[in-house]
């Protein structure tokens, strides 16, 4: 499959892309990685008049720590992200979910800023960013600003982002020391999108939990916190018995969405053992690092 025609340019600025976006507006879309745009392009789901390629636009890929932040720039490729030293030591939730993320050469291309932005609600990253609590910097040419991942993501396929706003930065809270993570998933296959996931993390001082964080992917119509479950852990010492009884009252507020692979039920199992078993692996990793 070809995409349909389009026009094509590619500016070396972020200013020149913002300018392009004013003016293309929704008729165009950012190129990334590609490795999502291009496979809805040839699948005529997506049909941008024009594409901005972001590629040779510097300054877009660091990986820095800024005060109590991890700043990952939109155009990060993921194989950098996953190899990243500051990644693996700030955010090791982030580390090991990338784990899951599709394969070598696809990783190699694609970015975290262009993953995000593609919003999939089977995507790993999504539930990363909102366990960790990041926020998202846009800009247009009428200025920046900065959104929870909790806005950012709005339904399937869809962000908060205007059609002239561009990601530029993904900014995340540095992992406390003693702060317990896991990331669990199921697929299809090694590298697919998740059929459920659940990031995790939980920090707890003298055996009971002070604050928790439980964000599912592919199990809603967009990634989102499990806040039931995360508040009825709280104050306890998230021992199997806890968590299996906070999951099993919070299963009942979720609205999963069944698909050929894994029907609501399913789903739902699927998200009770994974989360159980992302909770166990936090709990073990509390106050250990
Ligand atoms: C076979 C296969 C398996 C995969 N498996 C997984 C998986 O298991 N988990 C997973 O998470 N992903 C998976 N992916 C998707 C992969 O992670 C993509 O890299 C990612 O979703 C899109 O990133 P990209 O940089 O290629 O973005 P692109 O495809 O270039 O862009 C995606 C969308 O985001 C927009 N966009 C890109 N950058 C910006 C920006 N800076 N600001 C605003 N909008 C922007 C584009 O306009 C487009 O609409 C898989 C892909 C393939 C082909």
């Amino acid at each position: 499959m070809k995409p349909p025609p389009f026009d094509y340019v590619r500016p070396t600025s972020v200013d020149d892309a913002l300018a392009s976006l004013a003016r293309f507006g929704d008729d165009a879309r950012l190129l990334a990685g590609g490795q999502s745009l291009l496979a809805m392009m040839n699948a005529r789901l997506s049909r941008p008049k024009t594409l901005i390629d972001i590629n040779r636009i510097a300054g877009l890929d660091a990986i820095r720590v800024d005060g109590e932040r991890l700043c990952i720039g939109a155009m990060t490729r993921h194989s950098d992200v996953m190899a990243s030293e500051l990644v693996g030591r700030h955010c090791p939730l982030m580390a090991e979910a990338y784990h899951y993320v599709a394969h070598i050469p696809i990783r190699n291309r694609g970015t975290l800023g262009g993953n995000v932005c593609h919003a999939d609600p089977a995507s790993e990253m999504p539930a990363v960013l909102l366990a960790g609590g990041a926020t998202l910097v846009a800009a247009s040419t009428r200025g920046k600003r900065e959104l929870s991942a909790a806005n950012f993501f709005v339904g399937q396929l869809t962000t908060a982002l205007a059609p002239d706003e561009m990601l530029i930065e993904i900014r995340i809270p540095l992992a406390p020391p003693a702060q317990g993570w896991a990331f669990e998933e199921t697929s299809n296959r090694r590298g697919d999108f998740a059929i459920a996931a659940v990031a995790a993390t939980l920090s707890m001082d003298g055996g009971r939990c002070t604050s928790a964080a439980i964000a599912l992917a592919g199990v809603e119509e967009r990634a989102c916190r499990w806040t039931a479950v995360e508040s009825a852990l709280v104050g306890s010492s998230v021992d199997e018995a806890t968590a299996a009884e906070a999951i099993g009252r919070g299963l009942g507020g979720l609205r999963p969405t069944g698909s050929v692979h894994a029907d609501v039920d399913y789903k739902l199992d699927l998200v009770g053992t994974l989360t159980r078993q992302a909770l166990a692996r936090a709990r073990a990793r509390a106050g250990k690092r």
